[in-house]
């Protein structure tokens, strides 16, 4: 059927024309590409726990109720879990289905079509993406060759009307935290500042104590990474207590499952534990970096997430990829105008270090007689 007689004539042509999102693969496509069992994989890719959830997250979904019924559509239990480890009110949190979800839900509520919004390339692809969704108007200001904002040029941007701008702190894929004086500055241009903390836990560094003091901050927060339970899907926002209302109220009723709502209560139970796990990966973070530097033809940049950014100098990011995906190690790699020839590797176990690296070296050497 023509183009013009089917359905999409009916859709949006500017989603028509929209490319998706390129999310990671899970674990059996990944284990069937590589052609080894599941457990042989080493996924470096999509900066998850290796160490899984809390144990007490199995035991706890297995022995729950009410599956039956629906879940509470203002996670009170989770919330009010919240409030201690966050250190603020429940008024001030919302719950997501990952965070993901949050930061659709934040460009549904300001983004009309045109509506501009900042993005500081290269970063989370989430945020043009859902930008794009909207009919947002994206302001791309590049960062600067070191990572840093491009301060002048979101200052110009915010007086081209921009509503909003998505810092993600530590930023994914470059690993640097967003200095807390540039958000305070960004606070008084007026726009609504969105500080995306998926890797907190890894960094220390948190603008959330600052969020009561701001009508205009919001700040994001996942159990995806520190927490184990990307799987699951669960997330939470610190905001300003009448834009929480807003989200709550254009939300679908129960878009947290519960047994997502289960197993982060449980994490929350057991911060000690997972304390643990985060201190294993910033310890493996150090040993990885300085073994990643070592090779000689990758050059890391310093991180305060769970994964490090690296140049790749005299050979091809991309055929070091395939090399080490034929091996059954899965990383990511780029080749944008920002991202000219890099890897990104999630931090994984001692000896997920040990296989990358010594894989590293092999491939290193064929590409250099390719
Ligand atoms: C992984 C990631 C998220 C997504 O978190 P979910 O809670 O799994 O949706 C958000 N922001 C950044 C920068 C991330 O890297």
């Amino acid at each position: 059927m023509s183009f013009e007689s089917g359905v999409e004539r009916l859709v949006r042509p500017e989603l028509l024309a929209m490319e998706g999102y390129a999310a990671v693969e899970p674990m059996e496509v990944l284990s069937q590409y590589a052609g080894i069992p599941v457990e042989e994989v080493v996924k470096l890719d999509g900066n998850e726990n290796p160490y899984g959830p809390s144990p007490r997250v199995g035991p706890a979904l297995a022995s729950y109720p009410y599956y039956h019924i629906y879940p509470d559509p203002t996670h009170r239990q989770l919330r009010r879990a919240l409030e201690g480890y966050v250190g603020l009110d429940a008024s001030h949190l919302v719950v997501g289905s990952g965070s993901d979800e949050l930061i659709d839900l934040i460009m549904r509520l300001f983004l009309r079509p045109g509506d501009g919004v900042i993005n500081c390339p290269p970063t989370f692809p989430i945020y043009p993406f859902k930008a794009n969704v909207c009919g947002g108007r994206l302001l791309e200001v590049p960062r600067d060759t070191s990572h840093g904002l491009d301060f002048a040029g979101v200052k110009r941007a915010c007086q081209e009307g921009a509503k909003l701008i998505f810092l993600a702190s530590p930023n994914n894929p470059t690993g640097n935290v967003v200095p807390e004086a540039q958000v305070r500055e960004l606070l008084e241009t007026g726009i609504v500042v969105v500080v995306d903390e998926a890797y907190y836990e890894f960094s220390g560094i948190t603008v959330a104590p600052l969020v009561p003091h701001f009508h205009n901050l919001i700040v994001l927060r996942s159990f995806s990474k520190w927490a184990g339970l990307a799987g699951l899907r669960v997330g939470y926002g610190v905001f300003p207590p009448k834009l929480a209302e807003l989200i709550m109220k254009i939300k679908l009723p129960y878009n947290v499952n519960i047994a997502a709502q289960v197993a982060a209560l449980e994490s929350l139970a057991d911060l000690e534990y997972l304390q643990g796990t985060i201190k294993a990966l910033v310890a493996e973070r150090s040993r990885l970096f300085a073994k990643l530097g070592e090779l000689g033809f990758l050059k890391p940049y310093p991180s305060q997430a769970n994964f490090i950014l690296c140049d790749v100098t005299g050979k091809e990011a991309k055929s070091l990829h395939r090399g080490l995906r034929e091996r059954g190690i899965f990383i990511r790699y780029y080749d944008t105008p920002l991202l000219r020839n890099c890897l990104r590797v999630s931090v994984g176990k001692p000896e997920h270090t040990d296989a990358l690296i010594a894989a590293l070296k092999e491939v290193g050497a064929e590409n250099d007689r390719a």
